[in-house]
């Protein structure tokens, strides 16, 4: 286990990052609303190619956690743990599966707020949000074809991190009765190791923390459309989420908000340690996982509504006299996925907002893929697979993966009442 710290970072890593803090500080009067200035000025410098895609391990993602940790330190936070980094080596799966052994060195970055209530000041709101991205690793990208360009990773997940930054800036201002942990998680792209490795080595004791939340990939607004999960993990949750959004006006947001707080981001690593969490998303888009997601595609101004819209649910509960109350739900039952099987490919693009949708509605279908050749359109709802009937994102992979790629098989979808039966020759990942 190396010892990192602010100090053992190059002097090349902290000059780029003293460069690209200094400016920040200037604006703690504005601290009652989200600033989409300073939200798209973390992004750019987070999603520019001098980082190249801040993959774990990789001096890129070190200069990004030394400019989160000068960012945190300009606004007076507290070092819970030393240089607000908290290092870890990360090696994962698909690593091990491919034969490597070295450890990839890298920290997630913590700074501690602490409450103004002496009686609550002990407990913990956790605000979150993973800062690593793919680098030019070609592994879990969904354009390999580009070999290995640099996926800066605006919105996934430049943009989560700048809106714990800006939340930070806000909450400085005026601290709320309980304490508030900002935590920028690395490795989430491997597999969600830097969050597992904070709950596994807690800077503060696991039952202290009231709530977490996890912002991953906020930045793409479209139609006022926002996407909360875990809103079930708490009895209260839903109401205090639902009342956040009222006292907007006018510029409230339309919100799905629902489920577990499992899925495939950082939130589910504190669930399983029994805390209550929710997950802010503005949903999918063409440019996940590629060199394209850049931060000119960034909606700076649609983020600053969602920042504002979670300082509420942060105050709400970080002020609340009693702890929320804690919902276990049963994990959803998934089939085991054969390697094969894992690499095929239809080319969806899932609404994953839709949670009240029987089966699986398209946000759009990959221009190309065997998805648009079998006649798939935007809005259709796949209800079957392969004589799999589909009824959410769970059961649609088990339903897509336990077939390989070259399969012929029937889908099934429901285009607006219609019920459409379509043929299509699944592909393969990469292909
Ligand atoms: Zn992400």
């Amino acid at each position: 286990m190396s010892n990192r710290s602010l100090r053992s970072l190059p002097a090349s890593t902290l000059l780029l990052a003293a460069i690209a803090c200094a400016p920040a500080i200037g604006t703690l009067s504005t601290a009652t609303h989200a600033d989409s200035t300073l939200i798209r000025r973390d992004i750019e410098f987070l999603a520019s190619d001098r980082l190249e895609g801040r993959l774990a391990g990789t001096p890129g993602n070190d200069s990004a956690a030394a400019y989160l940790a000068r960012r945190y330190r300009s606004l007076g936070l507290t070092e819970l743990v030393p240089g607000y980094l908290q290092p870890f080596d990360a090696l994962s799966a698909q690593d091990a599966h491919a034969g490597r052994t070295a450890p990839r060195p890298t920290q997630n970055v913590v700074a501690l707020l602490r409450g103004r209530d002496p009686a609550l000041r002990q407990e913990y709101v956790v605000i979150g949000a993973h800062f690593d991205h793919l680098g030019r690793s070609p592994t879990f990208a969904l354009d390999p074809e580009a070999g290995d360009a640099i996926r800066n990773g605006a919105d996934d997940n430049a943009s989560g991190t700048a809106a714990v930054v800006d939340l930070a800036r806000m909450l400085v201002a005026n601290p709320p009765r309980r304490s508030v942990i900002f935590v920028n998680f690395s490795a989430e792209e491997l597999g969600v190791l830097g969050s597992s490795w904070f709950v596994n080595h807690p800077p503060v004791p696991l039952d202290r923390i009231a709530l977490m939340i996890n912002f991953d990939m906020v930045g793409r607004l479209r139609n006022d459309k926002l996407i909360v999960y875990g809103t079930s993990t708490a009895t209260e949750l839903k109401g205090i989420l639902d009342s956040a959004n009222a006292a907007a006006g006018n510029a409230a947001l339309h919100v799905a908000g629902s489920g577990d707080g499992y899925g495939p981001s950082d939130q589910s690593s504190f669930y399983a340690k029994d805390i209550p969490v929710l997950h802010f998303f503005t949903d999918l888009h063409d440019d996940y996982h590629r060199a394209t997601d850049d931060a000119d595609k960034i909606n700076a101004g649609g983020e600053a509504r969602v920042v504002d819209l979670a300082l509420r649910v942060a105050r709400s509960v970080a002020d609340r006299p009693s702890r929320l109350t804690f919902v276990r739900i049963a994990p959803p039952a998934r089939t085991a996925v054969s390697e094969e099987g894992k690499q095929t490919y239809l080319g969806t693009i899932p609404d994953m907002g839709a949670s009240e949708t029987k089966g699986l509605r398209l946000t759009g279908v990959r221009a190309g893929s065997p998805a648009d050749l079998g006649g798939l359109k935007t809005g259709d709802v796949i209800v079957e697979l392969g004589g799999a009937a589909v009824k959410d994102l769970y059961s649609y992979s088990d339903a897509l993966y336990s077939h390989k790629p070259g399969d012929v098989v029937k889908i099934v979808v429901m285009r607006g009442s219609e019920r459409v039966e379509l043929t299509v020759t699944l592909g393969r990942r990469g292909g």
